[in-house]
């Protein structure tokens, strides 16, 4: 890895997450993945050494890091196993709306927690019919008093069933289409909100993915975040900060792979010489090894860029007991689209091909259960499709750059 002039502190928390992924995660992690299990015991360790409030203020009990801080363990962690990893991802995609859109109250009620990791987060808003496409959510949320009655089925929720906080996303107003879209904190236990489906997947098999079921659930008035028909806006300005720790995600998977890999083919022998002397076999290291450098530096470089424009509305936000979305806009900051969405392309496609080049670099044993090198594989996969499949990615950073396009004509037009 490259010098990334990293703070102590960020050297701490990487020193820290390697700790619990060799220590805790590598022994157990085939355990998990065989018998799709949830691994509470190492959510402890990672509770014990405080490492699911990284990015969070220190107001509200966490580190007072920002997304470069959650890049860091999501990479560590996903080194040793990327379905581990994801539960503290998936609470980071329940925290970041509530940092984001929330009110002081909402952020004093339900953050904390959330950077203790004495409850877990999930986020949801994927429906059977509403996958790409969110506009087609379906569930609804009627207001009926102090309270929305919530109706309607979630899919694919990471995290669901052992989460207590939910952010879901529901329509407010059908008649409205996109605009009348809703985004809300939903707890575990609400009368009419149960589980349905358990998916059984190829990949990240520690992490549980639900469908979560809701029958007039009666969700009270204050757990609305920002305001009635802004969820989608929530939902991609949840998105624009929480795609680097996908990329991070997948990064680690890659570079765990590559590690396994390169221990084995170093003392693997064939022909009287071993499977890394043969130089077809060095320049697939090569490849692997320059494709990761380089999202990780894509990565970094985004985190950090990210976090110094945001950083500064959180304070304000804080200070003045506001909500950072709207201290965002007065300060002016930027959306995160293009650049989250190429961190998540590059390391996620990074991931795919090095977990698949590793597989071949071992040989048959690559493709055994009772090896590490196969999972990781399997792991990488989910990473070029969840949060915005990578097909999603490309449209988005497309459009992106069609507005910066047509913004510097306009600018060049009026000067
Ligand atoms: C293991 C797992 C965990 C998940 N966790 C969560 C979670 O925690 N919370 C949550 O809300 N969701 C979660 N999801 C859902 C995930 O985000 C969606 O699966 C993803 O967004 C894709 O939606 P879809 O599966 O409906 O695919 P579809 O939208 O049906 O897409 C199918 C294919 O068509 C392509 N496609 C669709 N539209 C376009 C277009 N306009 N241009 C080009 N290509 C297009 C897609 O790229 C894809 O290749 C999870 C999914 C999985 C598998």
């Amino acid at each position: 890895m490259l010098d990334y002039e990293l703070t102590d502190q960020q050297k701490d928390i990487i020193d820290l997450a390697q700790q619990i992924a060799e220590q805790k995660i590598k022994p157990a992690r085939e355990h998990y993945d065989e018998k799709e299990e949830f691994p509470w015991p190492i959510m402890d360790e990672i509770r014990k050494a405080d490492l699911f409030g990284v990015y969070l203020p220190e107001a509200y009990g966490g580190l007072g890091g920002g997304t470069m801080e959650l890049v860091l363990v999501a990479e560590q962690l996903s080194r040793a196993c990327g379905g581990i990893a994801l539960s503290v991802a998936a609470s980071g995609l329940c925290a970041i709306p509530i940092m984001l859109f929330g009110t002081e109250e909402q952020r004093r009620r339900w953050i904390p927690d959330l950077a203790s990791g004495k409850r877990l987060g999930a986020f949801t808003i994927t429906e059977p019919g509403a996958g790409s496409d969110a506009t087609a959510t379906k569930c609804t949320a009627k207001l009926a008093g102090d309270h929305y009655v919530l109706n309607g089925i979630k899919n694919f929720c990471s995290s669901g069933e052992v989460a207590e906080l939910y952010t879901l996303f529901a329509s407010t107003n059908p008649n409205r289409g996109a605009r009348g879209i809703s985004a809300f904190v939903v707890e575990k236990g609400t009368p009419g909100f149960t589980f349905g489906k358990k998916e059984t997947k190829m990949g990240i098999r520690a992490s549980p993915t639900y469908e979560l079921v809701f029958k007039d659930c009666k969700v009270p008035k204050q757990n609305l975040l920002y305001k009635e028909g802004y969820g989608l806006f929530v939902a991609q300005a949840t998105f624009d900060q929480s795609r680097p720790g996908v990329g991070a995600q997948a990064l680690g998977i890659a570079q765990g792979a590559l590690d396994e890999t390169l221990a084995y083919i170093r003392v693997r022998k064939q022909f009287n010489q071993t499977i890394a002397s043969f130089q077809a076999i060095q320049h697939m290291m090569a490849d692997c090894a320059t494709a990761i450098e380089a999202s990780r530096a894509l990565l970094y470089a985004t985190a950090r860029a990210m976090d110094k424009a945001i950083k500064p509305a959180i304070d304000r936000a804080l200070e003045k007991g506001t909500i950072v979305f709207d201290e965002m806009n007065s300060l002016d900051v930027r959306r995160w689209t293009k650049e989250s969405g190429m961190c998540k392309v590059i390391c996620s496609d990074t991931a795919m091909k090095v977990t698949t080049d590793c597989v071949q670099m071992c040989g048959g044993i690559g493709y055994m259960r009772d090896f590490p090198v196969e999972k990781y594989m399997r792991d990488a996969k989910i990473t070029q499709i969840y949060e915005g499949t990578n097909q999603i990615q490309r449209n988005e950073i497309a459009m992106m750059m069609i507005k910066e396009a047509a913004s510097k004509q306009r600018e060049a037009v009026a000067a």
